[in-house]
């Protein structure tokens, strides 16, 4: 396949005529033919089940992608969590080269730098729409690359839940005093707020948050939202289903790559990926908000009690949030030079927004014409 060829087949594959390249829309000339490309194989480890078609196929549309944008000659093989190593051991994994890449969230990692947070998603943080913003348009992209480097590891968007649900929790949660002394299985910084707020946290990885709540060696756990929380069973094992996901509200997951590896690859393939991970990025969110409104009834039709967080609550967590991150950017200059760059970028964002989408969604939402 000579080169126009092969621009014209992942034009057509993509549905774009150009490739995209850390947010910046680029026309990068492709200077050689396919046949002199080498076949790849590569692996990927990721933190989910299979079951989950939704972010376990975020996963499997990265890899195939590229398969398809290569005709077959760069493969990347998925696993679920604990085939190659645990849900939660991907960086790890993808650092040492046990595996050349990952599908994962950054804030799976926070121990090692707890800047990786802004990765995903972080408590009162930005939606998918505006973490989109961030990462392409916004130095989001730059940030996490050079964080990643200390790992020797690149990555790129690959996927987004869209705002999560609140958890599930056996006992009803109105009052702040509610929370106090609950066990509750949430990762991340919105695991750090819950703490402040009186629960023990857990970070439990997706396939073993059913057993540890329907046992009750946890009261509350949170997943994602109705279309994952029904696969995982979460339903049957606790009955108040809250909302919004303060700590969640536009998650990123992520694909992560060996450095090493990366730079083998030939500039095409890089390209390629990149484009595959877009994608998947695009594609993941599209089928969340298509999937969550028909889960959703089929739980509260089953039995489930939705429940709104009280203001009490929702106003606890949010100043118990911005105080958690004030104390980190005094204690941690690395966390501070990126909280304040999202800072900014967030107040901004907010601004705009709220002009635009909420002005919109306030009204149209809630008023039904007929
Ligand atoms: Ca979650």
């Amino acid at each position: 396949m000579k080169r126009r060829k092969l621009i014209n087949h992942i034009a057509t594959a993509t549905g774009v005529a150009t490739l995209a390249a850390c947010g910046k829309t680029t026309t990068q000339t492709i200077s050689t033919d396919t046949d002199s490309l080498p076949s790849v194989k590569w692996k990927m480890t990721t933190s989910w089940p299979r079951s989950l078609d939704t972010i376990f196929g975020g996963a499997q549309a990265v890899c195939d992608r590229v398969a398809a944008m290569t005709n077959g000659k760069f493969t990347i093989t998925p696993y679920s969590a604990g085939e190659i190593v645990g849900g939660l051991e991907v960086l790890d994994a993808v650092q040492q080269g046990t595996v050349q890449c990952g599908h994962t969230a950054s804030y799976y990692y926070v121990g090692k730098n707890s800047a990786l947070a802004f990765g995903t998603s972080v408590p009162f943080g930005l939606t998918a729409q505006q973490q989109n913003a961030w990462y392409y348009h916004g130095g989001g992209l730059e940030i996490m690359h050079k964080l990643y480097s200390d790992f020797n590891i690149i990555s790129f968007p690959a996927g987004n839940s869209g705002v999560q649900m609140g958890g599930w929790f056996r006992q009803e949660i109105n009052t702040v005093s509610d929370l106090n002394g609950l066990s509750m299985r949430i990762p991340g910084f919105g695991g750090e707020v819950m703490k402040k707020l009186g629960v023990n946290t857990q970070v439990l990885p997706g396939g073993e948050i059913y057993l540890a709540l329907e046992r009750g060696a946890i009261d509350a756990a949170e997943w994602v939202g109705p279309h994952d929380d029904e696969k995982l069973g979460l339903h049957k094992a606790a009955k108040y289903y809250y909302y919004p996901g303060w700590w969640e509200p536009g998650p990123t997951f992520e694909v992560q790559v060996n450095l090493n590896e990366w730079k083998k690859l030939p500039k095409e393939y890089q390209e390629i990926f990149k484009s595959a991970a877009y994608q998947a990025n695009i594609n993941m969110l599209a089928q969340y908000d298509a999937l969550n409104g028909a889960a959703l009834a089929k739980l509260i039709a089953g039995g489930t009690e939705l429940r709104p967080y009280s203001q009490e609550i929702l106003q606890a967590a949010q100043k118990a949030t911005f105080e958690f991150y004030e104390e980190k950017a005094s204690q941690d200059s690395n966390f501070k030079e990126v909280y304040q760059q999202w800072k900014r970028f967030r107040e901004q964002i907010y601004k705009w927004n709220t002009i635009n989408e909420l002005s919109f969604a306030q009204f149209t939402f809630n008023n039904s014409p007929n």
